[in-house]
């Protein structure tokens, strides 16, 4: 067979490819979610540019808080800060640190409405926190206050929880908890302040008691930097009875990067 044969059978079979999804991509080809490269590929949805840029959390990671390990150590092991700061919660995973493209996209999710990264972001997530989702926990977002939620039109932690729920048949439950009052943006605050910002601003709904009670419950956030938000929302879900209270979020903020950001006295807190 000469190279005239296996080109003709190319561009039947290629032609053959463009139905349905095949005439979409050939349209509109997809394109890198951060910085709009043509990739040629759905797969995760970055460039290969953009995905040597993420700086993704590996095993073995701090059991408690979900921060990797630079050197090799036991099975369950715990990061110094989480013996010297247990958190409030079990377990947290997260599929990234905050920096580079990973936070383009938290802030294109949040920001910008580009509401459709929720889904390759919630992936992502969903295969950080494999562990924590093995017991099919009720899955709830961290809530917005209403009149932020008025303001962004939508909760960016409920589109992602909404996601991860999705692919592993768990109950998703978008209104377990709520705030009861508007807070500062924490943004700027350092943890003490931020946990005073937050005190009683986080209420489990109504009729949410009955169905915490015994349950595993999986917390889900876009991002955790001093956990200040998570600790909240844990105190009021372990007051109602829940048996396991896991979080699991896009990205974590480096304390290191943050203390660059905010002064050293942070990095002490973290
Ligand atoms: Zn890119």
């Amino acid at each position: 067979m000469g190279r005239g044969y296996s080109d003709v059978m190319r561009f039947m079979s290629a032609g053959a490819g463009i139905t349905g999804r095949g005439i979409l991509d050939f349209l509109l080809p997809p394109r890198c979610l951060t910085c709009d490269t043509v990739t040629g590929h759905k797969g995760h949805g970055l460039c290969g540019a953009c995905w040597s840029r993420v700086r993704f959390l590996e095993q073995p990671w701090c059991l408690r808080y979900g921060t990797p390990f630079e050197h090799e150590v036991g099975v369950d092991a715990l990061s110094p800060r989480a013996i010297a700061f247990p958190p409030a919660f079990d377990r947290a995973r997260g599929a990234c640190w905050y920096s580079g493209p990973a936070r383009d996209l938290v802030l294109g999710l949040k920001f910008a409405r580009r509401r459709h990264l929720a889904l390759s972001m919630g992936r992502w997530m969903a295969r950080a926190g494999t562990e924590l989702l093995r017991d099919r926990p009720l899955i709830a977002p961290v809530p917005l206050h209403p009149r932020r939620l008025l303001q962004r039109r939508f909760n960016q932690s409920a589109d992602l929880a909404k996601v991860v729920a999705s692919l592993c048949d768990s109950e998703f439950v978008p209104d377990l908890l709520r705030r009861t009052r508007h807070t500062r943006a924490q943004v700027g605050l350092n943890a003490t302040e931020r946990q005073k910002n937050l005190r009683g601003a986080i209420a489990l709904t109504p009729d949410a008691g009955s169905r915490v009670f015994g349950r595993p419950v999986l917390l889900v956030d876009d991002v955790m930097t001093t956990g200040a938000t998570m600790a909240a929302c844990v105190k009021v879900l372990k007051q109602a009875g829940a048996r396991q209270i896991d979080v699991l979020v896009f990205a974590i903020a480096d304390p290191a990067g943050m203390a660059r950001e905010h002064g050293a006295e942070l990095k002490d807190k973290l």
